[in-house]
């Protein structure tokens, strides 16, 4: 792998927010196989079918990147025989595309807009690029979008560094001809939210943390820096698992000397206890799956060894099963149960439109079980204290 190569790989602007945070971690990652797992290619796939509808959407004849309607359909066509395509992906990508008219709207003139558009990051990581999804440019604004077909963590726009970077790509390449002032970023997530998450900063604000991403940028391609465990940056680190700092921190957080303190822990206490112990339990879940493969690959782990799960049946040739069933005279009735789908569920086959119309005015949302969250979650929070009109409401005084 040439320099270039290699500094690209190790400071992508996907896993800045990794590099940023504990810097070493970019250089010690390294030593581990970069794995693609199926929702990467799900999203990839999601995302080459946006871009086609994209480009029919916001390019005419004259444009570059222009897509005619029958190259159009025939390389959709092509994409939907993969294995990894679901019908649901039409509608998730149509959701993007809609969502980027919003946003073009948005514009007091007209932006020019780049699809699929390689920006050069070098001014901040050495050998970075990247390509943004879509740049809207026009006025004193510039807008940077992504499209995040994932239904894990919904990812938040503010303070997003992959964006950020991505912004500062597109703020380099079209500084020249636009008075730039204001950045949008703007991510498009449509399985888990209809609402985009959006963030405006000032340039000079984006510019600021440009200085700050090269000089982390600087420590981070030398394996320079601390380490700095944490649940965020640690979560899809390939050295999660064997590192020692990290583990250290899950040792110190878990069993550490806490001396002489008040026999009651305090509520700030339990706040903090829980916020800590939700990465000393993704890391033991970590370390169990190291310990297993080792145990698999023939390693000792002192302690510990690899058996075979609990099997459970399943049927060889299910048909033929109910078949002889039926002819040793066990009745339909008793193999069969009929039950109606799930809201969701058939709401997924009716499509959403023809459901609310014909089924709507049967729904009502009932309230979900109080759950415990962090506070950085955006659900409000709820008590069961009553308000002051609900304790003293209707009575005299
Ligand atoms: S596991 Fe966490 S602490 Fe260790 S290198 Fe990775 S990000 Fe840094």
């Amino acid at each position: 792998m040439d320099h270039g190569s290699r500094a690209h790989a190790i400071l992508s602007a996907s896993g800045s927010h990794r590099w940023l945070s504990c810097p070493p971690s970019a250089v010690l990652e390294t030593q581990f196989p970069d794995t693609t797992s199926e929702a990467a290619r799900e999203g990839t796939l999601a995302h080459e079918i946006c871009e086609i509808k994209a480009r029919q959407k916001f390019y005419t004849k004259s444009d570059m990147g222009y897509m005619a309607k029958n190259v159009a359909t025939r390389e959709l066509n092509k994409l939907r025989k993969d294995p990894l395509y679901q019908d649901e992906m039409e509608g998730y990508t149509d959701d993007y595309v809609s969502e980027l008219d919003v946003q073009a709207l948005g514009f007091t003139e007209k932006p020019y807009i780049a699809l699929e558009t390689r920006l050069d990051l070098t001014d901040w990581v050495p050998e970075g690029f990247g390509t943004a999804d879509c740049i809207m440019v026009g006025g004193e604004k510039l807008l940077v979008a992504d499209f995040k077909y994932g239904k894990g963590v919904r990812v938040s726009a503010e303070g997003n560094p992959q964006m950020q970077l991505y912004a500062l790509g597109a703020w380099k390449k079209f500084s020249f001809l636009y008075n730039i002032r204001r950045i949008r970023m703007v991510i498009i997530q449509p399985r888990l939210s209809v609402n985009p998450e959006i963030w405006d900063l000032p340039v000079e604000e984006l510019l600021s943390f440009g200085q700050y991403a090269k000089e982390r940028a600087a420590l981070a391609i030398e394996g320079k820096g601390d380490y700095n465990p944490g649940e965020e940056q640690c979560q899809f680190c390939r050295a999660r698992q064997q590192c020692r700092a990290r583990a250290d921190q899950n040792v110190m957080l878990a069993f550490g000397d806490i001396g002489k303190l008040p026999p009651l822990i305090t509520d700030e206490e339990v706040g903090e206890y829980l916020r800590k112990g939700e990465d000393v339990a993704s890391w033991l879940k970590d370390l169990q799956e190291y310990a297993l493969g080792a145990c698999l690959a023939g390693k000792h782990i002192p302690g510990y060894k690899a058996v075979e799960g609990r099997g459970s049946r399943e049927w060889t040739d299910m048909d033929a099963a109910f078949e002889a069933l039926q002819k040793a005279g066990i009745p339909a009735e008793m193999m069969y149960e009929r039950k109606p789908l799930t809201l969701a569920a058939l709401e997924k086959v009716v499509g959403k439109k023809d459901f609310a119309e014909a089924a709507g005015e049967f729904i009502t949302k009932k309230p979900g079980k109080p759950a415990l969250v962090q506070e950085k979650d955006k659900r409000p929070a709820i008590t069961n204290v009553p308000t002051v009109e609900e304790a003293f409401g209707g009575v005299e005084t």
